[in-house]
């Protein structure tokens, strides 16, 4: 059995019709669960309340270390959901624009993810599936092939 951790504030408040402008602030709205199986387990971070406040996918990150790098992937999907909710904004000054599945988005540093449809890890989790997938939901993955190891020993041959 899994334990749910939630944010603190886990209550969903109706979004109120914004002002143009406005930033909305999504932290206040969605909700960023973080579920894992034991400290060895390999944790999923996800949200809720996108699709329902701002007809926008939800997200999850897998894979994440648990009690370790969770609040990190949670800090990602709140940063992640404020750009793609900023990006459809009618009139938003932020220069967030909206995002696409497989587009790549730097999160400052080193960090580039891309967004992949997301589809249950166990499709015999029945509950798990009927609470998170039957809406649309973005997987942020990493790109790997955005790097090179600076080392000399280690670049690749580029091909001709
Ligand atoms: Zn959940």
């Amino acid at each position: 059995m899994a334990d749910a951790f939630y944010r603190k504030k886990d209550h969903m408040k109706t979004i109120k019709r914004r002002e143009e402008n406005r930033k909305v602030d999504v932290t206040q709205i969605i909700r960023v669960d973080m579920v894992f199986d034991g400290v060895e387990s390999k944790g999923w971070v996800h949200t809720h309340g996108m699709w329902e406040a701002f007809g926008l996918p939800d997200l999850e990150i897998v894979h994440v270390s648990p009690l370790f790098l969770m609040p990190t992937a949670g800090g990602m999907l709140n940063h992640i959901a404020q750009y793609m909710v900023d990006g459809v904004s009618p009139g938003n000054k932020t220069g967030a624009k909206p995002l696409a599945l497989g587009e790549k988005m730097g999160l400052g540093g080193m960090v580039v993810v891309k967004f992949e449809l997301a589809e249950p890890l166990n499709k015999n989790d029945l509950d798990a599936i009927a609470g998170h997938y039957t809406t649309p939901r973005w997987r942020a993955v990493p790109v790997p092939e955005m790097y090179e190891c600076a080392h000399p020993a280690h670049k690749e041959e580029k091909p001709s």
